[in-house]
């Protein structure tokens, strides 16, 4: 008899123990770092058994690894997909889906000029190096957007993008690419699963930097590729070959910190939009950018699909780039740091970090002017948050 899955909440704090491969009694509830290169083949018999995939078994880490699977497992079950890739790292998992998604394709790579900084980077280096065909496609009109899809042999999104938090319609652009025959991809580090479901709108795939809210304590970097379908052979040929596997110490370290995923988020959600609600206020402020804020120009496709607005948000102050500075110099308790998803506050300036490789004129005509700040709300409380930020902008 199969009983009713359990909740979003306790699978994220069981992560470890509920997916751990064994019937053994006394099994340990933290699962074990399996922290070796190589195993034992046993017999000959055996180790043709493991390599041809007809037996379950570890030959070497690169293709497999007993602590690298419980973490596959759960974050699998936490978006809903057949089969997870962990990498190690966010870009390898960028870089190991458009490889599944485009092998045997002729049709471009179709994708938005405002993804994440370091995916944007690996779109030069498919079409220099590989001599892939990647179209590059504003989302602000959504019929362009929509056309180019139906054109694509895969597509690559991020939703909400990352600082302007500009959203995308899922359920159209997977329901166009599908009817041409593309896959799409979603980035969803910012969103996370416990905001955002891509594969309940048919995304085929889905990436995350692991790095941010999964892991969620900064202490390490890693990535996760899942799949809609089960993997194919050709899928895992393609994730082991191009070698961005991940260690065992690696994947213990995020299925500690996938424990809390769930309580960390609701509070990284409540903060955030609190902190914009603070902002919005304040006269010194001129724009906020937050998802799920009541006036946010795309509150139509938040409200189908999202469940929150996420720990990230842009705002913009008065008074231009010193002003900014200023701000940033004085703040006593948020940091001054790349990244998102981390217990700790963090502020950056996107014309300054992630979007410095930018002209100035093509920053300010993808809408990110010098005064923009990014901003990912931590866990602390939140009027010590307010507090410094009441005292930083005084200095204004
Ligand atoms: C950080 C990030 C990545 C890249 O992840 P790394 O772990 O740094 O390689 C990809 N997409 C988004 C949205 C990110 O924030």
């Amino acid at each position: 008899m199969s009983r009713r899955p359990y909740q979003f909440s306790t699978r994220c704090v069981r992560s470890g123990d509920l997916w751990e491969d064994t019937d053994a009694r006394n099994k340990p509830i933290v699962p074990a770092i399996v922290q070796s290169a190589i195993f034992d083949l046993d017999a000959v018999e055996d180790a043709e058994a493991i390599f041809s995939g007809e037996r379950k078994g570890y030959a070497y880490t690169r293709f497999g690894n007993p602590t690298v699977e419980i973490l596959a497992k759960a974050l699998a079950d936490l978006e809903g997909g057949h089969g997870a890739l962990v990498t190690s790292s966010g870009n390898a998992a960028t870089l190991c889906a458009v490889t599944c998604a485009m092998a045997g394709k002729a049709a471009p790579l179709v994708t938005h000029p405002d993804i994440y900084g370091g995916s944007f980077e690996l779109l030069r280096i498919f079409k220099s190096v590989y001599h892939m065909p990647v179209e590059i496609v504003d989302t602000a009109d959504e019929s362009l957007w929509l056309e180019a899809v139906g054109r694509a042999g895969a597509v690559l999104l991020e939703t909400p993008s990352n600082p302007l938090m500009r959203l995308i319609d899922l359920k159209k652009t997977v329901e166009t690419a599908h009817h041409h025959g593309a896959s799409v991809i979603v980035d969803n580090t910012v969103a996370t699963p416990f905001n955002q479901r891509p594969f309940e709108f048919g995304a085929d795939w889905i990436i995350h930097s692991t790095t941010k809210y999964l892991n969620g304590h900064g202490d390490v970097v890693g990535g996760v590729l899942l799949s809609r379908k089960p993997l194919t052979k050709e899928h895992r040929a393609i994730h082991k070959n191009l070698g961005g596997t991940v260690n065992a110490l690696s994947a213990w370290l995020t299925l500690r910190g996938l424990r809390t995923f769930s309580l960390r988020m609701e509070t990284h959600n409540r903060h955030a939009a609190a902190l914009a609600e603070w902002l919005a206020v304040r006269p010194e402020v001129t724009a906020v950018h937050y998802p799920g804020f009541r006036n946010h120009p795309q509150n139509e496709i938040f409200q189908r699909q999202m469940a929150g607005g996420g720990g990230l948000l842009s705002f913009e102050l008065r008074g231009g780039e010193e002003a900014v500075s200023r701000f940033i110099n004085h703040l006593k308790l948020a940091i001054h740091a790349v990244s998102l998803g981390e217990p700790e506050t963090l502020v950056t300036l996107p014309a300054k970090s992630s979007h410095r490789g930018m002209s100035a004129d093509d920053r300010l005509k993808a809408g990110i002017s010098p005064s923009l700040i990014r901003l990912a709300v931590g866990l602390e409380a939140l009027e010590d948050v307010t507090e410094d930020f009441a005292q930083a902008i005084a200095h204004v």
